[in-house]
């Protein structure tokens, strides 16, 4: 007599040497199988486009309004949803190419930083046009302003939430705010500006609270 091996309900391992056990189980478990096969089937028809990979070949260039940064050497970051989804460097002509598998993200980030360059957001795309999408991108990025010419964020497409970002010594770096609860705490933002503790001046020039970014 041949031996099996299934799983009970309650999940532990027992052997069967009883045939007409068997039997039973394999009754139960035919359902189970083609529920199982319709989901594979779904997946694999449903879902497949979202799961193809993206290539990007993307191109850094200079801001016309504003020639100061460098471009070379740079890391380029992708992130989804604020997940870090790939990293790629940019090549001495300011090329890149990058490749990730998207999932069900909402927007996709990319991000830049070198040497000279603190953490910038260059763009934001909700999706791809096609599995090898040829994008270029600014620093600092173009930046479009609204009706009351307020810049607006390129990842929330807002601008309630954008400051100008101001650099230098001697400026009061923070604005002192007490919450309810009586705790005290320092905000970068202070009279409309967001006050970067630096001296150095940066390539960003805007700063969004509400995704954390500077562009
Ligand atoms: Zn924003």
């Amino acid at each position: 007599m041949k031996r099996y091996i299934f799983i009970r309900a309650d999940a532990t391992w027992k052997s069967a040497t009883d045939s007409k056990q068997w039997i039973v189980v394999r009754h139960f478990m035919r359902p189970f199988k083609f529920i199982a096969l319709i989901f594979v089937v779904t997946l694999y028809f449903g879902f497949k486009p979202l799961t193809n990979p993206v290539s990007i070949t993307g191109h850094i260039r200079k801001n016309p309004k504003d020639t100061s940064a460098y471009i070379e050497h740079l890391f380029v970051t992708v992130k989804g949803d604020n997940k870090i989804l790939a990293n790629t460097m940019v090549d001495d002509k300011g090329n890149f190419s990058v490749t990730f598998t998207p999932t069900n993200e909402k927007s996709f980030g990319f991000f830049v930083n070198g040497v000279a360059i603190d953490t910038l957001l260059i763009g934001s795309v909700k999706s791809f046009s096609s599995d090898t999408p040829d994008l270029t991108f600014y620093i600092p990025a173009l930046t479009k302003k609204n009706f009351f010419g307020q810049t607006i964020c390129p990842k929330c497409d807002k601008a309630d939430k954008v400051y100008k970002i101001r650099y230098g010594d001697g400026l009061p770096l923070s604005s002192m705010q007490i919450s309810d609860n009586g705790d005290t705490t320092y905000s970068p933002i202070g009279n409309g500006r967001y006050n970067v503790g630096t001296c150095i001046v940066g390539v960003a020039t805007y700063y969004c609270d509400r995704d954390r970014v500077r562009f």
